[in-house]
């Protein structure tokens, strides 16, 4: 059987991979998406300012902004039992001049937008299928798949954290399983959220609200996988008052509304970005804690850095999965990728540990950035609030 050819193969349809085979279709590269149907996902996802402006470049933010919720604070308050103890500290996105520091889009609306604004695309195409295989070579790279096969030149693994691309291109990904899982749920709750997304700092780790439309919020619960079986095993109603209490009745009483979700915490990152005509983007080559909302904000510029370097080599009239193309991606998005994959995992193990200079640096760092004018700009305005230093 004879190969399909393309400039770009995208393999998953997470948001990742949608927003990187949207990208990329609009430089003219002949796109293909390799994805099977999505699965039902009834999280949130806090996108970031510089995420949504990526999303107003692409035109499907006017698609996804009325059923978004605007962060226009951050709230981070220290609750761990400990006797270095931060103060809460409070940011507010007008300070920068914004209206907000990010959205919170439900990722099924997400995925949905971001696919019809695909399948709008003349240079896209669209593959409902599991790929099989990649094999990298000389000239092209071929993914096969169901009943058939597409030769590329350059691949983008979108796959997921358990990437077979990343795998076939011979790309390590060094990882470890945090001692946590999160139970992730919408709930409604007695006091208005005002628009402002808390993260409380347990001992147990983060239990974070971000808001949704019509006074809702989005919760992210990490705690040990001892107690998530025991939350898990308690009825709706028993779950919420738990969930109450973990909150410290921040928005008062929490009712949990929909499905709720259970998530291992991993942290992990690719040894390198892009090799054998393969560049990695999302969870292929980072996968974070839920912490400062950072894993998919990273997958969006993974996206829009793919979908540049690909416009330069046709403009350049390059090839696009060559070594200097994939040479780009790497040093593209290496350092912001190690970073943000380093920082939430120090942030998070600061949490978890019972070392105290640990917990005295975390309440001093937090304590200095809230206090220090142009320090706390910085930080709101790298996106760091959430990050390192707390
Ligand atoms: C509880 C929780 C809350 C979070 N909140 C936030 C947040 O507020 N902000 C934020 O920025 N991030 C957040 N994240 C992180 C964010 O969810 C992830 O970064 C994001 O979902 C990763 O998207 P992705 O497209 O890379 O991967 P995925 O969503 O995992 O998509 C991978 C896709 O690849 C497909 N696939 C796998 N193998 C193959 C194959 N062989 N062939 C074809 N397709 C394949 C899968 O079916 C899947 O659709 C959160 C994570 C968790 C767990």
């Amino acid at each position: 059987m004879s190969a399909e050819t393309c400039d770009v193969a995208v393999v998953g349809g997470g948001p990742a991979g949608l927003l990187t085979a949207l990208l990329v279709a609009r430089t003219g590269a002949e796109t293909a998406l390799v994805a099977p149907a999505p699965r039902p996902d009834a999280r949130t996802t806090a996108l970031l300012d510089g995420s949504v402006a990526i999303l107003k470049q692409a035109g499907v933010w006017a698609a996804l902004k009325p059923h978004a919720a605007p962060l226009r604070s951050l709230r981070i308050v220290d609750a761990g039992k400990r006797l270095f103890r931060a103060p809460e500290a409070l940011f507010h996105a007008a300070e920068l001049g914004i209206e907000a520091f990010g959205w919170n889009v439900p990722n099924a609306v997400l995925t949905q937008v971001l696919a019809e604004a695909l399948r709008a695309e003349r240079s896209a195409r669209l593959i409902e299928s599991e790929a099989t295989a990649s094999q990298p070579g000389e000239q092209a790279i071929e993914i096969a798949f169901g009943d058939g096969r597409l030769s590329a030149r350059l691949a983008v693994a979108a796959d997921g954290r358990k990437s077979l691309l990343r795998e076939a291109a011979g790309i390590g990904f060094k990882s470890r399983r945090a001692p946590q899982d999160a139970l992730a749920f919408a709930a409604t709750h007695a006091r208005a959220h005002d628009d402002v997304s808390t993260e409380l700092h347990t001992a147990e780790g983060p239990f974070t609200f971000v808001p949704m439309p019509g006074g809702r919020s989005s919760v992210v619960w990490a705690m040990t996988p001892a107690h998530a079986d025991e939350a898990l095993a308690l009825d709706r109603d028993a779950l919420s008052a738990a969930a109450t209490e973990a909150s410290f009745r921040l928005l008062g009483r929490l009712d949990i509304d929909g499905a709720v979700g259970r998530f291992p915490i991993v942290i992990g990152a690719a040894t390198r970005f892009a090799a054998n005509r393969t560049m990695l983007v999302g969870e292929a080559g980072h996968v974070l804690p839920p912490i400062g909302a950072q894993g998919l904000n990273l997958g969006v510029r993974d996206a829009a850095a793919a979908a540049r370097i690909v416009s330069r080599s046709r403009a350049e009239g390059r090839d696009p999965g060559g070594d200097a193309a994939l040479g780009a991606y790497a040093r593209a998005r290496a350092a912001d990728a190690w970073t943000r994959t380093a920082a939430t995992d120090l942030l998070n193990r600061s949490l978890l540990t019972d070392f105290l200079p640990a917990h005295a640096a975390r309440g001093l760092g937090l304590a200095a950035i809230a206090r220090i004018g142009p320090l706390r700009r910085f930080v709101m305005r790298e996106g760091l609030v959430g990050g390192p230093g707390f």
